[in-house]
């Protein structure tokens, strides 16, 4: 009965889900605690105080009517306004509320921009490896997935592959730093390197190329690294940003974007932005924790949590002869499953009950993700396992 577009989506669901369900079942046979699970993006740390004082707050001393009904399509002018100015406090940039969209989380974010920008047959450009969802995203509205091959040495966007990769038919080249499933971050010479291609490609194609940062990680980043602000290096960038990870809310579903005055087509970009939120179904996003996150906007989970967490991963898979760079930030590793299969790597890593994912669900075949927002004697327990899978690995 399901819709043939339907049907094949069903059938590539997501690897990720499918894993972190069968993580739960294996939880039931074998025990939780012999049981390492690496596989689903849920971020482990508590979220900061501030956010039940502030539900608190909200709940008990603001209007019922405010904190429980319809806004604007964009969200609440206050809350949009306290964003607008917590960003340019942090960054030195110039939003106003009017280029604040409150939006479902960064998925919600990417598919009301999509709708916004894409027309069928329009193409998308992500660097591989990438989070599997964009593809998803990008179908719902007919547009074209490009991707530009991995640079596994360094796993940092290629500006050949990028040039390559850029048709008449691009409209956005999409990003994401810190990066799923790297953790590496962009700095500040490979954003002007991009800033450059896109600008000379726009000019060549004779048409605006949108630059979408997507950045749900932006708060996770490790020994002081900087996370560089995107729309100070290429005038037509538009900013996904998500609370589910840097204030640990990812089922309250809230984030938002950034759409610039500066952006070619801006006005008509904003007013579009906020009824796709509309007509997508999401009407506007959840009242209640907009109003909560517009009280939270300087604080973040400790990520001293994580960064003990990489540190003792990182440091013990390579001492068993795991190949990976060392992210910078969010809380992945991507790890080469020595000279086999990634699947196959899967596989003999769940005989040992440790769950990853495949690298190919990230467009990247011959990797795997390992998941470290989990909990710290987990990974420590994990370990005999991981040491056990590189030896018999490497026979
Ligand atoms: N983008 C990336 C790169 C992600 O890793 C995720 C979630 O893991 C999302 C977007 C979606 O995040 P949200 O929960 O804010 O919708």
């Amino acid at each position: 009965m399901i819709s043939d577009k339907m049907k094949a989506l069903v059938e590539q669901s997501s690897v990720i889900r499918a894993m972190f369900e069968e993580g739960k079942n294996m939880a039931k046979l074998y025990g939780a605690e012999n049981v390492f699970d690496f596989s689903l993006g849920n971020p482990s740390v508590n979220p900061p105080a501030q956010i039940k004082e502030a539900i608190n707050y909200v709940v008990n001393e603001e209007d019922e009517n405010l904190v429980h009904g319809y806004m604007n399509n964009s969200g609440y002018e206050d809350v949009r306004k306290a964003v607008a100015a917590s960003l340019n406090s942090k960054f030195g940039t110039n939003f106003s509320y009017e280029n604040i969209l409150m939006t479902v989380g960064a998925a919600g974010g990417l598919n009301v921009i999509f709708k916004t920008l894409l027309n069928p047959g329009d193409e998308v450009v992500a660097f591989a490896p990438f989070f599997g969802e964009y593809r998803n995203y990008v179908s719902n509205f007919d547009g074209k997935l490009v991707v530009v091959a991995p640079d596994t040495k360094t796993f940092m966007p290629d500006m050949e592959g990028l040039r390559e990769a850029i048709t008449k038919k691009t409209k956005i080249v999409l990003i994401n730093t810190p990066n799923n499933p790297t953790g590496v971050i962009y700095g500040d010479a490979t954003l002007k390197e991009l800033a450059k291609v896109l600008d000379e490609k726009s000019k060549e194609i004779g048409e605006p190329i949108y630059l979408i940062a997507d950045e749900p990680y932006r708060e996770l980043a490790y020994d002081g690294v900087e996370v560089p602000y995107v729309t100070k290096y290429y005038a037509n960038t538009i900013v996904g940003y998500s609370y589910s990870k840097s204030l640990s809310l990812p089922g309250e579903r809230i984030g938002y974007l950034v759409i610039p005055s500066e952006i070619t087509g801006s006005k008509e970009i904003i007013s579009a932005a906020g009824v796709a939120n509309r007509i997508l179904g999401f009407v506007n996003a959840p009242s209640l924790i907009q109003r909560v996150v517009g009280r939270c906007l300087d604080v973040q989970v400790d990520v001293d949590i994580y960064n003990r967490n990489r540190e003792l991963l990182y440091n013990s898979l390579t001492e068993y002869g795991y190949e990976c760079v060392k992210p910078q930030g969010a809380f992945y590793l991507f790890v080469k499953s020595f000279d086999m299969d990634d699947k196959e790597f899967v596989a003999m890593a769940k005989k040992k009950n440790i769950l990853v994912v495949p690298g190919s669900s990230f467009g990247c075949p011959g990797y795997v993700r390992i998941a470290y927002c989990v909990d710290y004697d987990m990974i420590k327990r994990s370990l005999k396992g991981f040491e056990e899978l590189a030896r018999e690995c490497n026979k």
